[in-house]
């Protein structure tokens, strides 16, 4: 098949002038490293890939072509001028108010996915990413797929130390705060690694738990792998507060479960969105993280799963290959003109 992947097309002006996040990101990006572990399958099953939406990202095979399009309007313009050359349009720009309204009534099959947006829906095929997702959306009859991991992007070692860590975006609808708090009960160092953009947010962690957090900034390459595998768990403690499109967050399908899964890296985490419905396969859910003792934390921490079984559980339900069939599954049925 010949698919054309759509990246989430974000500008980092701390990358530099005029530099876009890559497929892989040079540094955070969930969606983009999404995008990385699908098309690592769709290319591993012999289709070809042609990417948008992350101008300067690295051609690292054959079939992979990366254009050098960007901005909506340019990527508009290639996918008006190539009508009918490619089967299928997998779009992963998210919320539905980025594409004129015109975009759907071209000749193209599309799936969608990543949509989060409130807006009147605009968009046709979409696949959510879990059924927490589907649910938020108002959509709880579309399809789900989860987020596909590719082991060979990861580093896998039974060999942990003692430290939590905390790798997102440090806001309140990702829980940062409150794995601060776990790590103080269960009396281990919590590294926190990732962007600050709520400013005071990051100051109340850091006054508040100076002892237990150890902040790393943004981290990429080597750094991140590092700890996503050397962690003795990932703490994703998602909340139901105001998230980034303005509504309360429900966490649709969180990268950093499937990510920490392929290091063999247990998860502890809330029960918000998907995590309830991921999490218990390779680690534990906490539904009320303010009535966990440091008791309990400790004898959470002494019972998580081993990595080997952290490894074969996760990679058993998110391994890229066996994402990328159930997408093709998809493709398939939009090309044979079935529309939801
Ligand atoms: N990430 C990273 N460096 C950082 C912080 C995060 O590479 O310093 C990556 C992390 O590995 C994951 C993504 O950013 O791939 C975050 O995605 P997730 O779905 O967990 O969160 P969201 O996209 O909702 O912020």
């Amino acid at each position: 098949m010949n698919i054309v992947m759509i990246n989430i097309p974000f500008k980092a002006p701390w990358l530099g002038e005029n530099k876009w996040i890559t497929v892989p990101p040079q540094n955070y990006g969930g969606i983009q490293w999404i995008v990385k572990n699908l098309m690592d399958g769709m290319l591993e099953l012999g289709h070809s890939v042609t990417l948008l939406g992350a101008p300067g990202s690295p051609e690292t095979h054959p079939k992979l072509t990366v254009l050098p399009h960007g901005e909506i309007k340019d990527i508009e313009k290639w996918l008006e001028e190539n009508e009918g050359k490619y089967d299928i349009v997998h779009d992963h720009t998210c919320r539905g108010e980025e594409f004129n309204e015109n975009f759907n009534q071209f000749n193209w099959k599309v799936i969608n996915s990543h949509y989060l947006s409130s807006v009147p829906l605009r968009k046709k095929n979409i696949v959510a990413a879990s059924q927490a997702h589907a649910k938020d959306i108002g959509m709880p009859n579309v399809p789900f797929i989860r987020h596909p991991v590719n082991p060979n992007n990861y580093v896998f070692t039974e060999n942990k130390s003692n430290y939590l860590l905390f790798l997102g975006r440090v806001s309140d609808w990702k829980g940062a705060y409150e794995a601060a708090s776990f790590a103080e009960k269960a009396g281990l160092k919590l590294v926190i690694a990732g962007p600050v953009w709520e400013k005071e947010y990051f100051e109340a962690i850091m006054s508040r738990y100076k002892k237990t957090v150890r902040y790393v900034g943004e981290v990429g390459g080597e750094k991140r792998l590092e700890l996503l595998s050397r962690s003795k768990a990932i703490l994703v403690f998602s909340n139901s507060v105001t998230g980034p499109a303005g509504r309360t967050w429900v966490e649709p399908g969180s990268t950093v479960v499937s990510e920490a899964a392929a290091c063999g890296t247990p998860v502890i985490s809330s029960s918000n969105g998907c995590l309830s419905e991921i999490v218990p396969r390779v680690g534990k859910v906490i539904d009320d993280l303010e009535v966990v003792t440091q008791e309990a934390a400790r004898g959470i921490i002494k019972n998580l799963p081993l990595p080997s079984d952290v490894y074969r559980n996760g990679l058993e339900d998110w391994d890229y290959l066996k994402i990328s069939e159930q997408y093709l599954q998809l493709y398939e049925k939009v090309l044979h003109g079935h529309t939801w």
